[in-house]
């Protein structure tokens, strides 16, 4: 009888104990979701869910099979400078830019991205070489597509398109200078005025397409000029 007692009493307080566990392990889930650090929103709007572990499902996430060089981390603009990027828009030239990455667009969210201006029809080339990671078509952009850069750190996103160019397809590989569609007002641009809504973020560990951190084009091809805000 006193060992049942004993049994029971040492069921008890390990009841007890798995009881302050529960409750530790509640709490400190808790703590950790309420703590926990997202990476910042993505520049445009109509994205699907983003999902902080994995992939949503159905999306694939192409990478370059041999990503190199790989850049440093801190300096993005310097890296990009450094890679030579083509003017995405075909006669465009880098005098004819502005910059437009910080002014607010639809629901007072950051642009983080330049406009360049271009009659409808003018051909959209890769900036630079690398994967086609995704062709979307999303309700503020329009027809777009996604690149990888060769080193998977970068995506460059060129939206508003008016078309593909013919053989254009998720997974492609790209080489700069390489046509890929041609301008367009398709989203949320307006029809008198076509162009080429163009970003470059700097991917997640994961790669995802569809999020990352946002760098200004602008500056890779000019310094930060007087009409910058
Ligand atoms: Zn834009």
């Amino acid at each position: 009888m006193a060992a049942v007692s004993m049994l029971l009493r040492r069921a008890a307080l390990g009841g007890c104990a798995l009881l302050i566990i529960a409750a530790a392990v509640k709490f400190g889930s808790g703590m950790q979701t309420s703590t926990e650090v997202l990476p910042p929103a993505p520049p445009w709007q109509g994205q699907p869910a983003a999902q902080p572990s994995r992939p949503a499902p159905g999306v694939a996430v192409v990478q370059n099979d041999a990503p190199s060089p790989v850049p440093p981390a801190g300096d993005d603009i310097s890296w990009l400078r450094s890679r030579a990027l083509t003017l995405p828009v075909q006669g465009i030239g880098a005098s004819q830019l502005s910059d437009t990455y910080s002014q607010a667009r639809a629901a007072g969210a950051p642009h983080e991205a330049i406009d360049i201006m271009a009659a409808r029809g003018t051909p959209v080339v890769a900036a630079e070489d690398g994967l086609v990671a995704k062709l979307f078509l999303s309700k503020p952009g329009g027809i777009t597509l996604y690149q990888f850069d060769p080193s998977n750190q970068y995506a460059y996103y060129y939206a508003h398109l008016d078309r593909y160019a013919d053989g254009i397809v998720e997974g492609a590989r790209l080489h700069k200078g390489q046509l890929i569609g041609y301008v367009g007002s398709t989203g949320n641009a307006s029809p008198d005025a076509p162009h080429l809504h163009f970003a470059i973020f700097r991917l997640g560990p994961e790669r995802q397409w569809w999020r990352g951190t946002p760098l200004n084009p602008y500056l890779v091809w000019r310094d930060p000029g007087p009409d910058r805000p």
